[in-house]
């Protein structure tokens, strides 16, 4: 995060720091009392603690549905890599694709012709650090097979027209679901991955990781205010009412705050660690050795 806060700062972008400062501040001044810690939440895209609520949320909410479809289909439709500065299009164009393919197909159910298409989507964009280019793209999980199968014919016309090619039928793909939960899980990764392998050919076999910060900082803006989650074709079960308890006076309780050089949360009165917690090697190593500023 201060990694990202210093692109940020370089580029001048205000509205940007503001958000990311908050996310650093996230959870770090909490009050713990009758065995519950209270803080608040920053609710944004970036921030690891915010997006896995959220993802839990996402996948609590949607994997009862999946569950019932009679045979789900996981579904990658891709388009040409780009460059940094035409991501935001592309990224545009990709929603955009998609919408048009759902409202023709939505349209003729609704005149008694053809399926109705059923499915979630996710966007994600992951950043190639040797081509420097960034692959905008749609992870589904559709009803059936023959809804897959209309989603990537559609989608290879809408962006092979005209002779220009920006889609080849490689670089889709569809394949049967056999366990919806974990299908699920491997769609929601709510937008790009933070860690990134430095060399995708080598994927696997000794794979180091890198987090490309600039890239990262690319790939926020140009998904910034597009939804990264939605459904289509049915509609969700109400949300529950989650009743909330009135506001109880405490006498009891204790504050902490984050201590980034404790990886912890240290009690302000005392010299008390919340949790005990100690980053693995790994992670700190990544940390320390693998942050890559400028690459986008
Ligand atoms: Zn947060």
């Amino acid at each position: 995060m201060l990694n990202l806060i210093d692109v940020a700062k370089q580029k001048g972008n205000d509205e940007q720091l503001k958000s990311l400062w908050n996310t650093y501040h996230c959870q770090s001044d909490i009050i713990s009392t009758n065995g519950r810690i209270y803080g608040r939440y920053c609710k944004n895209r970036f921030c690891t603690l915010c997006c896995s609520i959220r993802k839990a949320e996402i996948i609590n909410k949607y994997f009862p549905i999946i569950e019932k479809w009679e045979e789900p289909y996981f579904v990658t439709l891709t388009v040409k890599a780009c460059k940094a500065e035409k991501l935001k299009l592309m990224v545009s164009k990709v929603l955009q694709g998609f919408q048009l393919i759902k409202d023709k197909h939505k349209k003729s159910y609704q005149r008694g012709k053809g399926i109705k298409l059923i499915g979630v989507k996710s966007l994600e964009c992951n950043f190639n650090p040797t081509k420097k280019t960034y692959n905008p793209h749609l992870h589904l999980i559709v009803a059936n097979k023959e809804i897959a199968e209309i989603l990537i014919k559609d989608w290879l016309e809408l962006w092979n027209r005209k002779g220009k090619l920006f889609a080849s039928r490689k670089a889709q793909d569809m394949k049967k679901i056999f366990n919806a939960e974990t299908g699920l899980i491997e769609i929601i990764k709510y937008g790009t991955k933070i860690f990134t392998e430095p060399d995708i050919k080598k994927k696997g076999e000794n794979s180091s990781y890198q987090i490309y910060v600039a890239a990262l900082d690319v790939i926020l803006r140009a998904m910034k205010g597009k939804r990264i989650f939605e459904r289509f074709g049915f509609n969700s079960e109400k949300k529950s009412v989650i009743e909330i308890a009135e506001p109880q006076p405490v006498t009891d309780y204790k504050q902490w705050e984050f201590n980034p050089k404790l990886s912890d949360w240290k009690n302000t009165d005392t010299d008390e660690v919340l949790t005990g917690y100690k980053p693995k090697h790994q992670l700190t190593a990544i940390l320390s050795n693998c942050i890559d500023l400028d690459s986008k």
